[in-house]
């Protein structure tokens, strides 16, 4: 991935009539960069990259190409591909005539045509014999590499997904997210990806980019995400978390808010300290919770009673509800099952290097 940026957002804002969508978004997009954006339902998602192909008007803000606003220049003269969920595959054509067609409209050969639908059936797996079958004949999964494979005769500069595999099984989607993944390696190309799923923002990109009504709450690797989110809405939107209120003490180190949490060590192994009062939020996630046996201790520990448990897969996950109230989720591999009864009282900790300080008001004010 290349640090310059293909694609530059400046303050951009999209109004439906009183409803603002998009809020001044800021974004740069580096060449060649694999960046998925994730949201709730109707944060802006679609219409985002709807105005980024051209396929809906920008109210506010700027949009350059390598350096070329192109915010006013119609969708199809801009060098963008979208692939979306519906594929719009030419059913009654053959799989060689849905990739050709690209080329077939920009007037190049008929040799120099099948030539490159050959490469790009090899590109995505597909067997060269599929050149004549009919799309109808194709499982779903096979539609979708067809898609990709018609997109990328475009040969666009970069391409959008607007949740291309959320309509396949569990088992497809898994094998596409890997594939879309080397694709991207493979081409070099610029994807700019839009899901529900965190897991799939997680396998595939380089970056994710969180969005929450209209406007983006955290970009970053994945990893600074999931260990570091700057919100409870982030930390709670990348999977299954456990918050705790604090305040800073006097000495540096940190206080339970609600008495949930019983504090051995101090902030230090978090990176970050708390002034005198400041409230915040303490995170970790529940691999990182253990459940400790009598004459062990940890930096941070919480007591409750042991609720149940929940077969993952490879993981097995537990609940443990506290005095005030609260649901702590901890999960561990199979071959550290901890064998507990419901209703048996239990102590679990953690350290501080495992947790994480999310300063902001707590009341979900931004
Ligand atoms: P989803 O994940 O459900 O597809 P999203 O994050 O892609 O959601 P958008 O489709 O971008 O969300 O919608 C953002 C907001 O803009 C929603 O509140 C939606 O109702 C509104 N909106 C989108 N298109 C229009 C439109 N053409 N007219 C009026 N409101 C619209």
């Amino acid at each position: 991935m290349s640090s310059d940026a293909i694609l530059r957002l400046r303050r951009l804002v999209k109004k439906f009539g009183a409803f603002t969508a998009l809020h001044g978004i800021d974004l740069d997009i580096a060449e060649g960069e694999f960046l998925t954006i994730v949201g709730p339902s109707g944060s802006g998602k679609s219409t985002l990259i709807r105005l980024l192909v051209g396929m809906e008007e920008v109210t506010e803000g700027t949009i350059e190409l390598r350096g070329r606003r192109i915010e006013q220049t119609p969708a199809n003269e801009r060098p963008t591909c979208m692939v979306f969920q519906s594929l719009a595959l030419f059913p009654h054509m053959t799989v060689g005539q849905n990739i050709e067609f690209p080329l077939k409209i920009r007037g190049v050969s008929p040799a120099d045509r099948r030539r490159r639908a050959m490469e790009l059936l090899d590109m995505l797996r597909l067997p060269q014999d599929y050149y004549g079958k009919g799309v109808a004949q194709c499982s779903g999964g096979e539609r979708q590499r067809v898609a990709l494979a018609r997109a990328l005769a475009f040969d666009p500069e970069i391409l959008f997904f607007d949740e291309p595999l959320s309509a396949l099984d569990y088992r497809l989607r898994k094998t596409l997210e890997k594939e879309l993944k080397d694709l991207h390696a493979r081409t070099g190309k610029t994807f700019v990806y839009i899901t529900h799923s965190l897991e799939e923002a997680m396998v595939m990109s380089d970056r994710i980019a969180i969005m929450r009504d209209g406007r983006f709450e955290q970009i970053a690797i994945a990893d600074e995400i999931y260990s570091r989110p700057v919100s409870r809405f982030v930390a709670e939107f990348m999977g299954e978390v456990n918050l705790f209120d604090v305040t800073g003490a006097e000495n540096g180190g940190l206080i339970s808010a609600d008495g949930a949490l019983y504090v051995n060590g101090n902030a230090s192994g978090m990176g970050v300290q708390l002034a005198a009062g400041e409230a915040a939020t303490l995170m970790v996630r529940p691999e990182f919770m253990r459940f400790l046996p009598p004459g062990e201790t940890a930096d941070f520990v919480a007591s409750g009673i042991f609720h149940g448990e929940y077969e993952l897969g490879s993981r097995i996950q537990y609940e443990v509800n506290t005095a005030s109230g609260y649901t702590l989720t901890i999960e561990k591999l199979r071959e550290d099952r901890f064998s507990g009864t419901p209703g048996e009282k239990v102590t679990l900790g953690f350290d501080a290097e495992a947790a994480h300080l999310i300063r902001e008001a707590r009341d979900g004010a931004r």
